[in-house]
């Protein structure tokens, strides 16, 4: 009896006599109509094929697999969010993505929420002519840089970075800290605090602009894949046309963390998939006292708390994405999404972790790489204390903030 090992496509062997469904056990991805529904299956076995057996040896090495970008983007993955697709199918490929990488997810996420989207939505029009084709295709990157390392939860009040406008220029400078891709990206959404008028204002800045340096930030316990960056703006001068005239003050920004905390819960229920997976698929062909671990009563209890996880996880995210396509969406429907789905996908990969004994506790069962990436999804995009506190005043009325 051979365990299941990452990077394998294991024909199961089916020690029990039962069919086991997909662990899409609801039947959430048949809200989609047939064209969206054939389009997540072929994204799916892409992601399978093509991109889940590679990303281990990448994650050990804390390196970036660059070569895999042309695959994300024949999945579709570059261009997510102005794709035409409805907002269910986004949610259920941000949820693939995951299931296959939670680093690689992370980047589809931001590149669609904080990058592709927010130039669309927030720049002018010659800062969409010159990045949104590119971006579509993984020829051009992004990135987000808002957190700074002296203000993360308390960035809204708390912005440092300053722009300066200086005739016809404006000039940054402060610092950065943790942000994804942004040692590889062309160009940065830089949240900056005007001089003047002491507004935050979204900036695009080119990396490769005098005075902007960024270093990988290592040893990181997850999403080792997203090269993560402290960065330093030394008097960086921009052309004045690079503010993004919809990024004036602090609301736009909140607009959009509010569509991507979304994508986080899709990332939490897609990380319980893998979860499940992984230890169902292990509990029937790990053998004990002469039977397979899927016969023990204490283990399909384990599992069954993984499914209503996942499945809760789903419900909460599959409401949120109807809610995404009404107009009735709102901070505090994200944040509790958010909170909800990260918590159980972290209670989920330790259940998982553990069915697979010690086995679990080695990279090469893929569970342990799944527990340490959903310790970041527990904190990034607000943490989960945070986003309980935009829950609680929502529901109380009062405020913890002031
Ligand atoms: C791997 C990774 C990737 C990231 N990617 C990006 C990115 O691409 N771009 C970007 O801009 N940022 C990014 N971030 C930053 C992320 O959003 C911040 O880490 C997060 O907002 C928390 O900020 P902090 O780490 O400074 O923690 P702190 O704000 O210092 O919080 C520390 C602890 O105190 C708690 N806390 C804080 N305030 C309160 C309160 N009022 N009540 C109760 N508890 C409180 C927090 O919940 C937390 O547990 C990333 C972070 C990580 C780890």
């Amino acid at each position: 009896m051979t365990p299941v090992m990452r990077g394998e496509s294991p024909a199961v062997e089916r020690q029990v006599g039962v069919a086991q469904p997909d662990v899409d056990l609801f039947h959430y991805e048949h809200l989609l109509d047939d064209d969206e529904r054939n389009h997540l299956h072929v994204l799916r076995s892409i992601l399978r094929e093509e991109v889940r057996p590679q990303v281990g040896e990448f994650w050990d090495r804390e390196e970036f697999p660059f070569d895999l970008l042309p695959t994300l983007a024949r999945a579709g993955l570059g261009n997510l969010v102005l794709g035409g697709h409805s907002r269910l199918f986004i949610g259920l490929a941000y949820a693939e993505i995951a299931r296959a990488d939670i680093s690689l997810s992370a980047l589809v996420g931001i590149h669609n929420e904080l990058v592709l989207g927010l130039v669309n939505e927030l720049g002018s029009e010659d800062q969409k002519a010159r990045w949104l084709e590119p971006l579509k295709t993984f020829e051009a990157i992004g990135c987000f840089a808002l957190t700074e390392p002296d203000h993360g939860s308390d960035i809204a009040g708390g912005l440092e970075t300053t722009a300066e406008r200086d005739g016809d220029e404006w000039v940054l400078t402060g610092r950065k800290r943790w942000i994804g891709a942004g040692t590889f990206a062309d160009f940065a959404i830089v949240w900056a605090k005007d001089t003047t008028d002491g507004q935050a204002k979204a900036f695009i800045v080119e990396t490769d602009r005098p005075g902007w340096s960024a270093t990988k930030i290592h040893r990181k316990m997850g999403l080792r894949i997203m090269q993560n960056a402290d960065i330093e703006l030394d008097g960086v001068r921009i052309p004045g046309e690079n503010l993004m005239p919809g990024g004036d003050g602090f609301a736009a920004a909140n607009v959009k963390l509010r569509d991507s905390r979304a994508w986080v819960g899709w990332q939490g229920a897609g990380a319980q998939m893998a979860a499940f997976e992984i230890a169902r698929d292990y509990a029937l062909q790990r053998r004990q006292f002469d039977r397979p671990l899927a016969k023990f009563q204490l283990v399909q209890g384990d599992l069954a708390k993984i499914m209503s996880n996942l499945s809760s996880s789903m419900a909460l995210m599959v409401r949120l994405a109807q809610l995404q396509e009404g107009g009735t969406f709102d901070m505090v429907h994200a944040a509790l999404a958010k909170a909800t789905s990260t918590a159980a996908a972290r209670e989920s990969a330790a259940l998982a972790r553990n069915i697979l004994g010690g086995n679990g506790v080695l990279h090469d069962y893929e569970i342990s790489k799944i527990m340490n990436d959903v310790e970041i999804l527990y904190t990034y995009e607000g943490t989960h204390e945070i986003n309980s506190l935009i829950v609680g005043r929502a529901v109380t009325g009062q405020s913890a903030f002031v």
